[in-house]
Formats: structure tokens, C-alpha cells, sequence
């Protein structure tokens, strides 16, 4: 098989599946119990704790883990008592989380980047919480982060002028960028960042929400008061454990990884050039995570081209994986202001660790046969 759909799931890594294992039916203890071996398996989840947030240049205690990036963007929007922006390309887990409160959406350019008059307009004087991606997950586009966040800055400075007390932070889900860009949340400026062990090569069910000291969220579970209250349940020690391992092995290959993607998606370009149908390429391929590409073949079907490619053993996905399993025309797409034609032949094609020259070459053989087929088919 040839699996080019790394952004909606990735294997885990060896090196997390080893660090997990004695965890499951050995070093089994609840971190919470009060003897010798469950305060040892205690260190090792703060341990794997302050790997996960060193990765993100921040400490231990900044960090509430949670069962995915879904729960941690929930668990960021609790501090909403206003109202908040959200980039109208954002994932569902955010968008419709913010469904929830009083919203607005802020629109993006035609290569997925913020547009930022829009963003200035609609940074009114209520706004709590702006959430941003760092990267999306259907365009790979990488927003200008810092940029927001310095105008974050400056209402948060007229504000205090005024003597207006709303609090006003920048959000921002890291989910898919973790393998490609040296995440660190003060560069950044954000002061809430979701990871996501799952995008990373760690285990499915593991992510965090990062927070700074003036940021106060209210939890969405309650119970033993495990994460300084902000999310109770026993530790999933394993998962974190996982997640950690594959953050920190992530983190050390940025530059590989971004060299081998960027070889890799021009060889899958080039040879997709040459094939019957002319390709667009989705956003701006200018800020993008290198190992995207999306890619619409206008005229086509890709629920079709999906189902042809997955008998080849082919597998890609249109945009974010759950809308395509329900059906959804992707808002991502419809907002950067393709035709319906265009994203009716969209492909989301991400590559990682299951990919190399060899099988990219023959995956653009098998998608461009495919293609001449259905362009045949439809004439
Ligand atoms: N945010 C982004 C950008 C994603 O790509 C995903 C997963 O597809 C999620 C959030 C949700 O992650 P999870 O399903 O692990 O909670």
C-alpha cells in the first residue's frame, strides 16, 4: 500500500511503542497512589509531562494533558465569557466549539492566509479569545501567528489605557505542524496552544492544551481534580509516556523531515503535472508545511478518484478526514473561494514517515492513470 494521509493519522513510532509498553501491564500503578511503585510510575508521567512542554518551550505545570486535540480546544474556549474569532478555516474541533459562544468567523485569503484587515475589523472591544492554527489540516497553510498576536498585543494595550479589564488572548491548535515547524509558544506569542500526540507519531487519544499564567479556563470534567483540577481522570501514563517519546524524536528531525518533504512533494508535483487532467495546487505553497499536498483535479469526482485509488492500495483523503466520512462539501476549501466544480475534485495528499521517492513516483503513476480514466469516463 501507499499511504499519502499522514495528516489525518500517523503510525506510531518504535522508539513511543517501546517507551510505552511497560506501562500497560508492569509499571501499572495509578500515579495517584501513595507507594514506592506507583510514585515512580508518578515521575516518569511529570517526566514525559515536561518533555511534552519543552518541546513547546514551556514548563511542566503550564500544560493540562487531555484526551486529544479535540478536548484541549474545547478546554480553550472555556475562558470565554464574551465572545471569540475564529479563522474561518479552522478545524472542526474549533469551529464548532466557538458554535457554542458568541462568534465570528475571520475570513482567509485565496492562498489560506488570515486576512488580516478582516481581522483587524473584527477585533472589537468584547473579543476574549482569537484562535488561529498554526497550520491547517486540509491546506497545510502556516498562518502568520506572530503577526496576530502582535496586534493581540496592541488592543490588549489600548484596553489597559481605557482601564477596560476583558482579558484577550490568541488560541492557537499546533495539531499538524508538529512534525514540520520548531514550535515554541513565546515566539509564537500565543497564549494557549493544542498539541496532538496522534499528528506526531505518538498513540491515538493523548494531546494538551498549553496555558499561560493568566489564562483561567474552567474545566469540562470534573472529578479526582487530577491536572490542577482542569481535567480529572486517572493519567493515561502510557499515552503520555508515548506522546512525549515521539514529540522529542519529532523534534529532532524538523530539518530532515522538512528537506525530505520538500524533495518528495516536488517529485509528486511535477509528475502530477504531467498527467491528463492539469492540476491546482491548493494555497499558498509559499507558506505551507512541506509535506502537503493538496491538489484538485476541477471536472472529477475525488469521492471516486478515493475509491479507485484505494483499489490500487492507494490511500488519500478529500480535506479533514471526518467531513469526508460524512460527505460535507469541506468549509476550508468553499472558504479560500474555490468553485464547487474545484472542490468537488479535491484530494488532501499528505505524506510522512510511509513515504519515500520510490513509492511517491508510483503513487503520481497510479493517480495520474486514475485520473486519465475518470477524465475518459466523464468526455
Ligand atoms: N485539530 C486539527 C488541526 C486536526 O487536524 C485534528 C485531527 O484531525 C484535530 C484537531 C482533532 O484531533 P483529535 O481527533 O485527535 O482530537
Amino acid at each position: 500500500m501507499i499511504y499519502l494521509d499522514h495528516a489525518a493519522a500517523t503510525p506510531v513510532s518504535k522508539k513511543a511503542l517501546t517507551a510505552m509498553q511497560p506501562y500497560f501491564a508492569d509499571d501499572f500503578f495509578n500515579p495517584s497512589a501513595a507507594y514506592l511503585p506507583a510514585k515512580k510510575v508518578r515521575a516518569a508521567y511529570e517526566d514525559a509531562k515536561s518533555t511534552i512542554a519543552h518541546c513547546v518551550g514551556a514548563k511542566n505545570n503550564d500544560l493540562v494533558i487531555t484526551s486529544g486535540a479535540t478536548e484541549a480546544n474545547n478546554l480553550a474556549f472555556s475562558l470565554i465569557k464574551k465572545k471569540c474569532l475564529v479563522l474561518a478555516t479552522e478545524h472542526d474541533s474549533v469551529l464548532n466549539v466557538a458554535k457554542n459562544y458568541n462568534y465570528e468567523e475571520i475570513a482567509v485569503l485565496k492562498n489560506g492566509l488570515v486576512d488580516l484587515n478582516d481581522f483587524k475589523k473584527k477585533l472589537s472591544a468584547d473579543v476574549e479569545l482569537v484562535s488561529v492554527a498554526l497550520a491547517n489540516n486540509e491546506l497545510g497553510t502556516i498562518q502568520p501567528l506572530a503577526e496576530i498576536a502582535s496586534l493581540i498585543r496592541a488592543e490588549r494595550e489600548r484596553r489597559l489605557a481605557a482601564g477596560d479589564k476583558t482579558p484577550i488572548f490568541l488560541h492557537s491548535d499546533a495539531s499538524q505542524a508538529m512534525n514540520l515547524l520548531d514550535i515554541n509558544v513565546s515566539r509564537l506569542g500565543v497564549d494557549l496552544l493544542t498539541v496532538n500526540s496522534a499528528k506526531v507519531y505518538g498513540p491515538k487519544g493523548v494531546g494538551a492544551l498549553y496555558l499561560s499564567h493568566d489564562v483561567r479556563l474552567k474545566p469540562l470534567i470534573f472529578g479526582g481534580g487530577q491536572e490542577n483540577g482542569l481535567r480529572s481522570g486517572t493519567e493515561n501514563v502510557a499515552g503520555v509516556i508515548g506522546f512525549a517519546t515521539a514529540f522529542r524524536e519529532a523534534k529532532e528531525h524538523l530539518n530532515g523531515n522538512r528537506k525530505k518533504y520538500e524533495k518528495l512533494v516536488k517529485i509528486l508535483r511535477d509528475e502530477l503535472k504531467k498527467g491528463t487532467v492539469e492540476p491546482i495546487f491548493l494555497g499558498s505553497t509559499k507558506h505551507q508545511l512541506a509535506n502537503f499536498c493538496p491538489v484538485s483535479f476541477p471536472g472529477l469526482d475525488a469521492e471516486r478518484l478515493i475509491f479507485k485509488l484505494e483499489e490500487a492500495e492507494v490511500y488519500v483523503s478529500t480535506g479533514a478526514a471526518c467531513a469526508a466520512s460524512k460527505g460535507q462539501k469541506s468549509h476550508t476549501l468553499a472558504a479560500i473561494g474555490l468553485t464547487d466544480e474545484e472542490i468537488a475534485g479535491s484530494l488532501r495528499l499528505s505524506l510522512g514517515e510511509l513515504n519515500d521517492e520510490e513509492n511517491i513516483k508510483q503513487a503520481a503513476e497510479i493517480i495520474n492513470r486514475v485520473v486519465k480514466e475518470e477524465y475518459e469516463r466523464r468526455k
